[in-house]
């Protein structure tokens, strides 16, 4: 925080991170002709952004119209507010109008091409799509990125293992990244800067004028003529502040790069009077635990059931993963919980793991009785709620947790024929010796608490006064969606909405 001074450097716009909404705030003031720097702390581009399925949640876009599925912004508006409550300050509103001009925005340039792809929303509320309208990335040919490619984060297995990427198509978030990595170079304004960590902010006459950082070569000092933005991710990975700020879950089992997120872009402005909000919330998930201890995200559980350790089911297995995450927060005896299965799905666990793992940490019996003693679980109770279960599928009704009655469920279900199913494709009898069990701590995806900031992502102080030249995106801030996940895509849709707006404020800025 201190007074500006010698200057290493100096760039028109400086961006900290280099994930989905980073890339886009960096492509939006480049292709205006500003000088920008991307500022990224590791040695690798793309953060959690580049591990993700990559699906936008930007309803009301020209990708929906061409896909035909009858999406618009005034059903969006309609969903949102059902979920979200008025728009007090502004922020729907904001992300609804803009998101159609982000899409367009991105496909002008020819290094960028998206189209839909189902994924319901999350929520059974007015205005929901149930083949959902968020939208993916195309794969992109790593020979267009030439050697650039090599910077984009790999999957997560490949990460987490050292391995870089195979020689294929960059895919999923990998694509986005890339995407806008080649749309950025080509602008012939932006600069990748990695190993560069944000560590503070230069304020000069109540203005953020620029941000200090470490690199390889020791601290630098750089000058940002029309603003900062800010993000840099969460502080997942920080386990200090998640219990200051009270985050169920562990920097351990959550899915961003290990080291990567851990908040030093919100210290750093809060330091020059930065509001938070949020700061107890994250985009939760059930995380498969493998023996390192580490977690896989895991959704669309198409068989088996969970259990508490009581040895009883608590929730609809079936929920979209952050409502199912939020159902582990909510009573202690939940996390971990045990995903419980039998031989029904052939060696594999029923249901998506990211990254999966060849189920070496599952812990098998003959029984059911057996697998809770194996689990230090009440076996009567287990036995007692696998019986259950079992009658529930047969009638194709739980009437527990009612699930397979939401069209999110539906979209996941095993619908494998394989004899004995019963009528309802979400509840599958586990009933098929050997019986498997795996256990599930509380993964996330990223906190979403963070600075406050407005329609324009600027950051605001604790009288909701904007920083002059600060702003901040994606899960450096305090998300617009509050405690929902509204659809798939919302946290990287999200994250490109304010970012562009962001860019758009500081155009509209006089140069100081
Ligand atoms: C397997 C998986 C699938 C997912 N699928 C989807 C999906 O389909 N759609 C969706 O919307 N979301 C998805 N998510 C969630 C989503 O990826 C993240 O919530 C989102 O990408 C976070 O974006 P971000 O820009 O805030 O942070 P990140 O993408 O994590 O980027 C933050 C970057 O900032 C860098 N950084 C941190 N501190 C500093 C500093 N001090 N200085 C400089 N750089 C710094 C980090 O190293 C990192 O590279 C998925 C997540 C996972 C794990």
């Amino acid at each position: 925080m201190a007074a500006s001074g010698l200057w290493d450097d100096e760039y028109d716009v400086v961006v900290a991170g280099s994930g989905a909404g980073a890339m886009t705030g960096a492509l939006a003031a480049a292709s205006r002709g500003l000088r920008t720097a991307v500022l990224e702390k590791t040695s690798l581009l793309g953060g959690t952004s580049s591990y993700a399925g990559a699906a936008v949640w930007l309803p009301g876009t020209r990708i929906q119209e061409r896909a035909g599925i009858g999406d618009s912004t005034e059903s969006a508006r309609t969903y949102l507010r059902a979920l979200l409550g008025e728009d007090t300050d502004g922020r729907q509103e904001a992300f609804l109008t803009t998101a159609p001009e982000v899409a367009e925005f991105l496909e002008r340039d020819p290094a960028i091409e998206f189209e839909w792809r189902p994924f319901p929303d999350y929520f059974a509320a007015p205005g929901r799509m149930d083949m959902g309208r968020s939208f993916v990335p195309l794969d992109l040919p790593a020979e267009r990125l030439g050697g650039l490619a090599s910077l984009v984060r790999p999957p997560v297995d490949r990460d987490r293992a050292g391995q870089g990427h195979r020689d294929a198509p960059l895919s999923q978030g990998r694509a986005l990244i890339g995407r806008l990595l080649l749309a950025l170079t080509n602008t012939g304004n932006g600069t990748v800067r990695t190993g560069t960590r944000l560590t503070g902010l230069v304020v000069e006459d109540g203005r953020v004028v620029g941000v200090e950082a470490e690199t390889g070569d020791g601290p630098v000092r750089i000058r940002a003529r029309r603003g900062v933005l800010l993000a840099a991710g969460g502080f997942e990975g920080n386990d200090e502040m998640r219990a200051e700020h009270g985050v169920p879950g562990a920097a351990g089992w959550s899915m961003a790069p290990s080291g990567a997120n851990t908040g030093d872009p919100i210290l750093a402005a809060t330091a020059v009077g930065a509001a938070t909000d949020l700061m107890d919330q994250a985009w939760w998930c059930p995380g498969v635990q493998d023996a390192s201890g580490a977690a896989s995200f895991t959704l669309g559980f198409g068989g088996g059931l969970v259990v508490d350790a009581s040895g009883r089911r608590f929730a609809n297995e079936s929920l979209p993963y952050d409502r199912m995450g939020r159902e582990m927060a909510a009573a202690p005896d939940r996390v971990p919980a045990y995903f419980v299965f039998d031989s029904r799905s052939g060696g594999r666990l029923p249901a998506i793991s990211v990254p999966g793992g060849p189920g070496a940490d599952w812990v098998q019996a003959g029984t059911v009785g057996e697998l809770a003693e194996k689990l230090g679980l009440p076996a009567d109770a287990l036995t007692a709620t696998v019986e259950r279960f079992n009658g529930f599928a047969r009638a194709g009704v739980d009437a527990d947790f009612h699930r397979g009655e939401d069209p999110y469920d539906l979209f996941f279900a095993d619908r494998s024929d394989d004899g004995d199913r019963g009528p309802n494709p979400c509840l599958v009898p586990v009933d098929r010796p050997p019986y498997y069990a795996v256990r599930l701590v509380l993964s996330d995806l990223g906190t979403k608490g963070g600075l406050r900031t407005d329609t324009e992502g600027r950051v605001l102080d604790a009288e909701s006064r904007p920083i002059e030249g600060l702003y901040a995106a994606g899960n450096t801030s305090a998300s617009f969606a509050g405690r929902f996940y509204p659809g798939p895509g919302t946290p990287i849709g999200s994250a490109m909405v304010f970012a562009y707006r962001a860019v758009g404020d500081m155009t509209e800025t006089d140069t100081p």
